[in-house]
């Protein structure tokens, strides 16, 4: 064993790879290493070796040492897109180099604007030969600070040659970008599960299609023909699986049909993944951001860049500048608070409450002042400090903190905008639009005129976004992360956009336009119903009682539920009050926010979620150690039994709310009985300390499969349940409910989820507790039948969906439910699930 040790190959700031925005990186699919976010303009080598790859694009450059080990240097993100603008490298394939020596020269303003990042990932590329890799963290100096100390073991190889050789027909590269390093590294993760050799094979030349470097090495551009050469004892195997994928650009966002690979002597076997991207030209895929079915006319929006002097006047009058615009936009903001409230919109006000609390933050003005102090004009400071900020965000494997990068964004363009003179207003937009952006600001959304607009795509966000949570409340169908080749839709083109599918269908004929018009109407007028029928009970046609509540983050929206048929909260996710905050809330503070979620329900049942952050939502003035897998380290309950001083702060605090009929507090996470144990004896000491005689429901959120597998032992000490089918799905199916390839398999439709559904409604009927369901679930009509026929007696739904999800519960008999569940649970997948109860249109 050897210890090898990698000097920084910049000035910069350490980050964890985990946490650059790229899952291939990030996922470490390159290998393991770390990222630096640069400070100056040089890339150096981190140790001499040879020069074994220099991407065309000049981004990429590897160093293979004399130990074997192979470090690839990976310039910003997406920058393989710049196609060698910007990056002058130093060396050439072959070069011998010492450690310090210069690598590749960059130009970090150009990058800053045309990149979606500068920072720069510095990757042991055969990390899995390493038996030990430590990182150091803070800022670095290039040629000076040690950044990886690798304990390298003997660098083997482990594949099995000779057997079989199978090769594959040719296949034209479809990436538009070429092999780069991300489809590089998936094609080789895909190609290390198997035991044969495997190359890639371009002309004379062959890579190792195992090695991302070896990969990278043949250049392959965009249409280059390779091959696919197996050796071994399970080369058909291996080639009927990597050919497809390499043919179909795996899972890249830019590819652009090559002519068809010809694959009839190789039978290609069929991915588990569902396909991310369409074969149909006509069809643009992506994710429901928010349900509803249109058609009209394409219209591209694309937001013009603000235009910023660097230089400015002297310090003290920027400043001055600069203060005067923030307190501008944050009188815009006021007024478009106000025209909302008028509006009865209270859920999109409180977005722009958000962005004038990011204005007030001190982090952002010291970074604007200091950059002003360096005699940069205000514009200047004010971007750089704005979308410093926001890059860190987006950087964070958490999707609702990434998203506030976002309205960061938004409100940061809104003061330059006042700086600057440049409006902000949109075009005028004709009637019938379907919107197409790369993305969409808050701000975009919020004045997007309803009678003009009838859907919307983005190629960014997601369903948990603003902007999407803000298409559900404006009830205008949404399709989030769509194919990129939206973007090149000539404008004015018909479009059929289905929010519920997450798609976008092109130029439909004449007999598909009357039919979606026609389901559109039908729809309209189903809406119309279910609002007006929105006060009655959910009943089925047999006389079952279902109970419809809410999820909601605060009172306007338990003020908006109401209105529209809520028979009360299921979940308050209180999470919200104790994000985008300097300190954590006090108990007085909490008390306001609950009493008054409490009061605007006028006596309706109220179930409020203690605190649910920690790994993978961190809060700022909480600082806890990185973890390896947030999402299995301290957050939820185990975060409230580590930090007592919040649980009981907030316990006390809900234990202080008079007035509900059924008032009730759950606990996130909760995965053991013993962790149940503790925290009622927390709240039944500070009920006696309160002197509180109201009786108080006290339940679990059953999230983990642990807790919903011993259900009938909980329901002999919990008030309740309420499923949060979110985190249970992904519990359950070892999918990461945020990340993008896996996203069409993670359905809470899998029989694998209902039936921990309906072991929970089995043990908590034993006992006569009841049980809620508080997931995205609930709010899917295809899923309320199951759910109902599970022997759910709670649906707690957001706030848009209460009308239909009541409306299609009064649709169908229990009997019926019944049988669909009974069928739900032998079903084979989701898909076989959700065929039981089709769309109906
Ligand atoms: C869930 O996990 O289903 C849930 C309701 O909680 P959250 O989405 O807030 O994690
Ligand atoms: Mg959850």
């Amino acid at each position: 064993m050897a210890r090898v040790e990698l000097v920084a190959p910049l000035d910069g700031v350490m980050l964890p790879l985990e946490q650059v925005p790229d899952p291939v990186f990030a996922q470490k699919m390159v290998g393991d290493g770390i990222s630096i976010d640069p400070l100056n303009d040089l890339l150096t080598a981190p140790i001499g070796g040879t020069i074994t790859q220099v991407h065309r694009a000049g981004h990429a450059v590897t160093v293979t040492s004399p130990e074997g080990v192979e470090v690839m240097l990976h310039v910003g993100l997406d920058t393989v897109a710049l196609k060698g603008e910007g990056f002058s490298p130093k060396v050439a394939e072959g070069d011998s180099v010492a450690t310090g020596d210069p690598l590749i020269g960059f130009d970090p303003d150009y990058l800053a604007t045309h990149a979606k990042s500068l920072l720069t990932q510095v990757i042991v590329t055969n990390s899995d030969a390493m038996s030990g890799m430590t990182a150091a963290t803070g800022t670095v100096s290039a040629g000076k600070d040690v950044v990886l100390t690798l304990e390298t073991s003997a660098i083997t190889e482990q594949e099995v040659a000779g057997g079989e050789t199978v090769v594959s027909e040719a296949i034209l590269i479809p990436n538009t970008s070429g092999l780069h390093a991300r489809p590089a590294a998936v094609l080789a993760n895909m190609a290390k599960g198997y035991a044969s050799k495997i190359l890639l094979q371009r002309g004379d030349d062959q890579a190792n299609a195992k090695s991302v470097v070896s990969i990278m090495r043949l250049n392959l551009e965009h249409g280059a023909k390779v091959q696919i050469v197996a050796e071994g004892p399970d080369a058909a195997e291996a080639v009927n699986a990597l050919a497809p994928e390499l043919a179909s650009g795996l899972g890249d966002e830019g590819t652009s049909p090559a002519p068809a690979p010809a694959t009839q002597v190789i039978k290609p076997v069929a991915a588990p993944v569902p396909k991310r991207r369409s074969d149909d030209p006509n069809l643009l895929l992506g994710v429901s951001a928010s349900p509803g079915l249109a058609v009209g006319t394409v219209f591209q929006l694309k937001r013009d860049e603000i235009e910023v002097p660097e230089t400015g006047a002297d310090p003290h009058t920027e400043r001055r500048r600069l203060d005067d615009s923030v307190d501008a936009a944050k009188v815009q903001l006021e007024a478009l608070q106000a025209q909302l409230h008028g509006q009865a919109d209270p859920a999109k006000a409180a977005i722009f409450a958000a962005h004038q609390e990011l204005l007030e933050d001190p982090d952002l003005i010291d970074v604007a002042e200091s950059v002003i102090a360096k005699g940069k004009s205000s514009e200047y400071a004010w971007q750089q400090a704005y979308t410093s900020q926001a890059l860190q965000l987006e950087a964070l494997p958490n999707e609702l903190l990434a998203a506030r990068a976002a309205d960061l964004r938004d409100v940061g363009r809104r003061v330059l905008s006042a700086l600057t003179g440049q409006p902000l207003e949109q075009p005028e937009l004709p009637v019938g639009t379907v919107l197409i952006a790369e993305d969409l600001t808050p701000s975009d959304t919020a004045s997007l005129d309803r009678d003009r607009v009838v859907g919307f795509c983005t190629v960014g966000g997601g369903a948990t976004s603003h902007v999407a949570i803000l298409a559900r409340a404006l009830d205008l169908p949404a399709v989030a992360g769509i194919e990129p080749q939206a973007l090149e839709v000539p404008p004015g083109t018909t479009a059929v956009i289905d929010g519920a599918r997450g798609t976008l269908r092109l130029n439909p004929d004449e007999a598909e336009v009357t039919r979606i018009r026609e389901a559109t109407q039908r729809a309209a007028a189903k809406r119309e119903a279910d609002i007006a029928a929105a006060n009655e009970p959910a009943t089925t046609t047999d006389g079952h009682r279902v109970e419809v509540v809410a999820n909601v983050g605060g009172i306007a929206e338990a003020e908006e539920s109401t209105g529209l048929g809520g028979e009360g909260v299921g979940l308050l996710r209180s999470e919200f009050l104790f994000l985008a905050r300097a300190t954590a809330p006090t108990e007085d503070e909490q008390t306001k926010i609950y009493q008054g979620v409490a009061s605007a329900l006028g006596g309706r049942t109220l179930i409020i979620r203690t605190l649910d952050v920690g790994g993978d939502k961190p809060l700022p003035y909480l600082p806890l150690p990185r973890e390896e897998n947030p999402f299995l380290g301290v957050r939820g309950v185990r975060l409230a039994i580590d930090r007592p001083e919040i649980l009981r702060t907030q316990i006390r605090a809900i234990l202080r709310v008079t007035g509900s009929t059924r008032l009730g507090m759950m606990f996130p996470m909760i995965s053991s009985l013993e962790e149940f144990r503790s925290l009622k004896q927390v709240v039944q000491e500070e009920t006696a300390d309160l002197g509180r005689t109201d009786p108080i429901q006290i339940g679990i959120m059953v999230e983990v499969p642990s807790a919903a597998v011993m259900a009938e032992q909980f329901a002999r000490e919990a008030d309740f349940f309420s499923i949060g089918t979110n985190d249970l799905t992904q519990y359950t199916l070892a999918m990461d409910r945020g990340h993008p390839k896996l996203a069409p398999m993670a359905d809470a439709m899998n029989p694998a989820v209902l039936k921990l559904i309906g072991q929970t409604v089995e043990g908590a009927h034993a006992h006569g507790k009841w049980v809620g369901v508080c997931g995205g679930i609930a709010s899917d009509e295809q899923a309320v039948p199951i759910l109902v026929g599970l022997g759910v007696d709670e649906l707690s739904v957001s706030v848009p969906a209460l009308p239909s999800i009541k409306a299609t519960v009064r649709r169908h008999s229990l009997e019926e439910c019944q049988a669909l569940a009974r069928k739900a649970l032998s079903s084979d997948s989701a898909a076989d699930v959700r065929a039981l109860v089709p769309l109906d249109y």
